[in-house]
């Protein structure tokens, strides 16, 4: 019997469902049971060219249409998405592994989200009116073109949306690649947004692995690539981006740095570090995974971690009461428990986890090492899964430094309770999404991205218009033209 989760077809091209099955086929394995679940087909060059013809002859006329009709549409799909959030959960956590008690909360809540600030935005982008005496310059501010996005596997409706909505706002067409290990969530926003009234081949979506997304990166017709994944993959898909001179946004990964002080709140500074660490198996790439504590509330500071990190529940994400699941792929599960020997190996002190679950699928119990130093490969390279490191700090300078020595940049977080403290020490750490008393809260009305090595533009926001828009300048000359000659 066909399993639920299976796609009706492996690409939407042009608003519908559209298959060739002489593309590499890709197996759906659900992270839990390690059973296959569902097959897709990589799209072949005639799919790629099917989804880039398309969305090029589709952008032109859904430019034209006023913001406000656009705004409508993308508004619409937010509301279908609410609607249908319980399927789109249950489709999410077959895609992903995640549970369903994150993925009703975290997923299509958060694509809906997009959909909806965005779809309010569309009316309002307007250019603005410069007197010169008495001439005038005026600006419009224009679409791009023809998009392409490219996700990574941790959260696949939520990048649709969060590439998606922005770009389609702004009058763009798109076509989106999901990752080879998650194809199949994209597949139902793309649905939704056509049920919503989306012109046919205005947002499109295409599987594949690398080789798939470097094709539509390369093609000349693309203006503009928003690439999620690793800062591998990002400098790859960037170098390309600019031999064609295109606009690129880029969310790689991150070593973030999560500072705790003396005088926090205990019970919130071990909340934010699970939440910084935790949530979605850790596969979340703001995570605050260099835990830096100040020796006077260390040993307390781990007492309560390790009760609290005992209390995970591990088990069939299907089931609510789940709330910790298993890593997206038995290799990246491999990847993961051997970055925890290296931190066995090198030094670290185990206070909890350290091993593979003892449940069918690739679970890994959520680890804490202490005593880390800067040094140690769980303290430098990005791990990507729920492995926490514990560095000692004394002073408020030291940390910062320590901090910021890394090529990453993409959040910090502070807790204390003296908050001139908590400003200053946020003031000077290189990161581009930060938290006070927090961690990875993460609203589409703030700004969300990196600096340094994890990434180049922002998501969400009025910022992610700029990413998604251009600004023509229009001199308007009132009286006769002077010339030299
Ligand atoms: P990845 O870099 O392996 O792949 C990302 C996407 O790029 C996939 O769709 C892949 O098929 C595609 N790709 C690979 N090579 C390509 C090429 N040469 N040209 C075009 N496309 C290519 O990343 P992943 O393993 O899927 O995801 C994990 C990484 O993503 C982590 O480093 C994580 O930190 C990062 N991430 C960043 C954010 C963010 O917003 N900053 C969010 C989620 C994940």
């Amino acid at each position: 019997m066909t399993h639920p989760a299976q796609p009706k077809a492996s690409h939407f091209i042009n608003g519908e469902y559209v298959e060739d099955t002489a593309g590499t086929p890709i197996p759906v394995i659900y992270a839990a049971t390690g059973e296959q679940i569902a097959t897709v087909h990589a799209a072949t060059p005639a799919i790629v060219e099917q989804a880039l013809s398309t969305a090029k002859a589709a952008q032109k006329a859904w430019a034209k249409m006023t913001g406000t009709e656009r705004g409508r549409i993308l508004r619409r799909a937010a509301d279908i998405m609410r609607t249908r959030n319980r399927d789109l959960s249950v489709l999410e956590t077959y895609d992903t592994g995640k549970p369903l008690q994150e993925t009703l909360v975290a997923d299509a809540t958060s694509g809906a989200d997009a959909l909806e600030y965005f779809g309010g935005l569309a009316g309002s982008l307007t250019g603005e009116h410069i007197p010169m005496g008495e001439d005038w310059v005026y600006t419009v501010r224009e679409a791009l073109g023809l998009c392409v996005g490219i996700g990574a596997w941790n959260y696949p409706t939520q990048i649709a949306c969060w590439k998606g909505a922005p770009a389609l706002a702004c009058g763009n067409s798109m076509v989106f690649k999901p990752s080879e290990t998650t194809p199949l969530c994209a597949l139902k926003v793309a649905e939704i947004l056509h049920e919503a009234g989306l012109p046919a081949g205005v947002f499109n979506v295409v599987q594949g692995m690398g080789e798939v997304g470097g094709a539509l990166v390369t093609d000349p017709r693309v203006d503009k690539v928003s690439l999620t994944g690793s800062v591998p993959t990002g400098k790859k898909v960037y170098a390309a981006a600019a031999a064609g001179m295109k606009h690129v946004t880029m969310e790689l990964g991150g070593k973030s740095p999560l500072i705790i002080f003396d005088d926090a709140d205990v019970e919130n500074a071990v909340g934010g570090a699970i939440n910084g660490n935790f949530y979605s198996s850790g596969q979340v790439c703001s995570n605050g995974t260099r835990v830096f504590v100040q020796k006077g509330i260390k040993e307390k500071f781990l007492a309560r971690l390790a009760e609290r990190t005992g209390a995970a529940v591990l088990g069939d994400p299907q089931d609510e009461a789940t709330n910790f699941g298993p890593m997206v792929t038995e290799n990246q599960m491999n990847i993961v428990l051997g970055y925890v020997e290296k931190g066995k190996a090198e030094g670290a002190r185990l206070i909890c986890g350290g091993n593979r679950a003892d449940l069918p699928g690739f679970f890994i119990q959520p680890t804490v090492f202490a005593d880390v130093t800067d040094d140690m490969t769980i303290a430098r390279e990005e791990i990507f899964g729920p492995v926490m490191s514990v560095l000692d700090f004394d002073t408020e300078e030291e940390v910062i430094a320590r901090a910021n020595d890394t090529e990453f940049g993409l959040s910090a977080g502070v807790f204390t309770n003296d908050f001139s403290r908590a400003h200053r020490v946020i003031g000077q750490l290189e990161a581009g999404s930060c938290f006070i008393n927090s961690y990875n809260d993460a609203p589409v009305e703030a700004p969300f991205g990196g600096v340094k090595a994890s990434g180049v533009g922002r998501e969400n926001s009025k910022e992610a218009i700029k990413h998604f828009s251009q600004v023509k300048s229009v001199y308007v000359r009132m009286g006769d033209v002077e010339a030299a000659f």
